[in-house]
């Protein structure tokens, strides 16, 4: 994979970053965690400190077409205050804003393009019609560096197609991001204990399966667990459930136990009466689960264990948060598992924008840490083993 060391001089070329601007918001638009912003940060200084007319193109959200609630606007503006410098702003993709944008740009100025998602090109599943956007985001400039971490599983044009269409390399942020899942993946040292949790439970359930070949210890929290507990023949009430995936479940749990991997699945939860930060709750053991109660965090008994199971690891990684943790009643879970891998004596990785975002909203300093990792997706599918088609498309 080159570096931007082997773009060679950089002067006066323009030079589209492919970044991950992608920050969490909030109801009222503003942004609530801007870790993905500072992220990119040691890349694009770079390459303006060379002399590169720097184009940074990233999506926020998932619009379906122009969205102004998830324009990249004040996003660019954050990104000018991280940087320290003016950061020019095109109010669309590839139109005519973009190319007075670009064509006005000096030696080691920086602009950001609005929101890829804007155009139905960059997510088109249709080759022909990605194909067509990559052409005209490519013709704005001249050189390309990958360096959004946390879209390169995705086949998209900003991504997958245009680094195919001009010279390439891949910036700080994803080489710093490969070396660590390397070392998740090439000889971990011992115990290997891998923590989950979160929401999006079908899409990580199929990490898993490769886990259960590489780990020691897994810990199921989060809204995940429902589905764990559901196949264990609990009652989990009103809780997260995943119902299609109770079967394959099963077949991990007994999978674990054939090869020996410590599965361990929580004994007791925080349920309340309904999602919301001022309804009753309590704690409850799993087997108790009132069928009118909805799971939101993991027990104090779960946390012991959890705390128990991390203690003597010596390679963590965690994507997940162990419960509600945006809401005070339900973040317990979530600040234990948290304070258990700053004690651990080994490498600690966190993915997951939400697991990020969640560590540093209960305060914990991001250097308690080994590595955080600005993509949950990504890592998961890069430890499951899959080509990731942004990395691929860097990779020659
Ligand atoms: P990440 O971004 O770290 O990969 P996810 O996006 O999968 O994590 O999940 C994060 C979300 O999961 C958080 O917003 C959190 O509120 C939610 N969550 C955690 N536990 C539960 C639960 N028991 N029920 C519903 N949502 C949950
Ligand atoms: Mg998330």
């Amino acid at each position: 994979m080159k570096t931007i060391d082997d773009l060679g001089d950089l002067r006066g070329r323009r030079v589209l970053v492919r970044a991950d601007l992608n920050v969490p918001l909030d109801d009222d638009g503003e942004i609530t965690d801007d870790g993905r912003i500072r992220a990119s940060v040691p890349t694009i200084s770079t390459l303006a400190d060379r002399g590169a007319r720097v184009v940074v193109c990233s999506h926020l959200g998932r619009p379906k077409g122009v969205d102004p609630n998830v324009s990249l606007r004040q996003v660019a503006d954050r990104l000018g205050e991280r940087l320290n410098r003016p950061v020019a702003f095109a109010t669309d993709v590839v139109g005519d804003s973009a190319r007075s944008t670009v064509d006005g740009l000096g030696d080691g100025a920086v602009a950001v393009l609005e929101n890829l998602r804007f155009e139905p090109g960059e997510t088109s599943k249709d080759d022909a019609e990605r194909g067509a956007f990559a052409d005209r985001l490519a013709g704005l400039t001249e050189r390309y560096v990958g360096d959004g971490f946390g879209a390169v599983h995705r086949k998209h044009a900003s991504v997958y197609d245009v680094p195919a269409r001009l010279p390439h390399a891949a910036g700080y942020l994803i080489q710093a991001e490969l070396r660590v899942l390397r070392q998740l993946t090439e000889d971990p040292a011992r115990p290997y204990v891998v923590v989950l949790g979160g929401a999006k439970v079908s899409d990580k359930l199929g990490v898993i399966v490769n886990l259960l070949t590489t780990t020691d210890r897994i810990l199921i929290g989060g809204g995940m667990m429902f589905t764990f507990l559901a196949a264990q023949g609990h009652e989990i009430g009103k809780s997260l459930l995943e119902a299609d995936q109770l079967d394959t479940v099963r077949g991990y749990l007994t999978e674990a136990t054939e090869r020996g991997v410590d599965l361990v699945l929580p004994v007791d939860t925080v349920a309340a009466t309904e999602f919301d930060a001022g309804a009753p709750h309590d704690i409850y053991p799993v087997d108790k689960i009132p069928a009118d109660r909805i799971g939101l965090d993991i027990g104090p008994a779960t946390a012991e264990r959890f705390e128990q199971a991390l203690r003597d690891a010596r390679t963590v990684f965690w994507n997940g948060p162990m419960g509600v943790f945006e809401l005070p009643p339900y973040a317990a879970g979530t600040r234990r598992v948290a304070e258990a891998l700053t004690k651990v004596d080994g490498l600690t990785v966190i993915g997951g924008g939400d697991s990020a975002a969640a560590i540093r909203a209960l305060g914990f300093d991001e250097d308690q840490f080994g590595h955080i990792s600005t993509g949950g997706g990504a890592s998961l599918e890069y430890l499951e083993g899959k080509t990731l088609p942004g990395l691929a498309a860097l990779d020659d």
